[in-house]
């Protein structure tokens, strides 16, 4: 699936950013949280202006590079000034023309799991909440056999995310979750940037210890690389 042109509100945002240098509001809706907004901006941050767990995951990557949902390219760009050969994948049409334009040497309108993306890679790169693209944790299995379709022998999978479970805590500690609910960081959002509404869509925040074990029913291991000021972390995967 790729976004249609008409249906791609981030992507309108940021090729509004990208001519203009400033943006109209990019409007957030989810199940999880209140209506919020997107600093359209932070979608261009350099190297310099990264988190630490992104700017880990840059100084960690190698060989050949797979940025999945590269947005902007702002990773892309980081890791080409390093000397590697990148592939960004986008289902945003505009992302990818701004890419193109940004100097992304090899920008594709692509989902991740079209198979006409078939070459292999030694790093496969998801940033910003990148495990939000798995969207439940029932797609798990399909998202690891696409892994490891895609991952070179030796290769890794870089991947960010934050766990949720600082909604739902107490001011003395304790948790209030629904075991038997949906699992907490399963959210459902819907942009907006002007009057273009986008399609609502799974979204997956994980905990490091949930995603951990996903990997290793799945033929990966899972390695903390670093955590940021707010339940944030970066993993790195490999095969087992
Ligand atoms: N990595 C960028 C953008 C993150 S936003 C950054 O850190 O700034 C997530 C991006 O993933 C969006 O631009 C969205 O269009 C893209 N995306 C979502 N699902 C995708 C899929 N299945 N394949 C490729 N890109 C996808």
């Amino acid at each position: 699936m790729i976004l249609e042109e008409q249906k791609d509100p981030m992507g309108w945002a940021i090729a509004d950013y990208y001519r203009n240098g400033v943006a109209g509001r990019l409007r957030v809706f989810s199940s999880m949280f209140d209506e919020d907004e997107m600093p359209v901006e932070e979608l261009f941050r350099t190297l310099d202006e990264m988190p630490e767990v992104e700017r880990t995951a840059i100084a960690l990557a190698r060989g050949r590079v797979l940025d999945v949902g590269a947005g902007s390219g702002c990773h892309s760009l980081a890791l080409q000034e390093k000397g590697l050969i990148v592939t960004a994948v986008e289902i945003s049409p505009r992302s990818v023309d701004v890419m193109k334009k940004r100097g992304v040497a090899d920008a594709r309108l692509i989902n991740l799991y079209d198979k006409e993306l078939a070459e292999k890679f030694d790093t496969i790169l998801m940033l910003m909440n990148g495990t939000g693209i798995i969207g439940r944790l029932s797609n798990m299995t399909t998202f690891f056999a696409r892994i490891d379709e895609l991952l070179a022998d030796g290769g890794q999978l870089l991947i960010d995310s934050s766990d949720l479970i600082y909604l739902y805590e107490n001011e003395d500690g304790s948790v209030d979750i629904d075991l038997n609910g949906d699992y907490y960081g399963e959210v459902d959002f819907m942009m907006q940037y002007k009057n273009m509404k986008g399609a609502s869509f799974d979204w997956l925040y994980v905990d490091f210890e949930t995603l951990s074990n996903y990997a290793c029913k799945n033929g990966f291991k899972a390695e903390l690389m670093a955590e940021g000021e707010h339940y944030d972390y970066l993993a790195r995967i490999v095969r087992k």
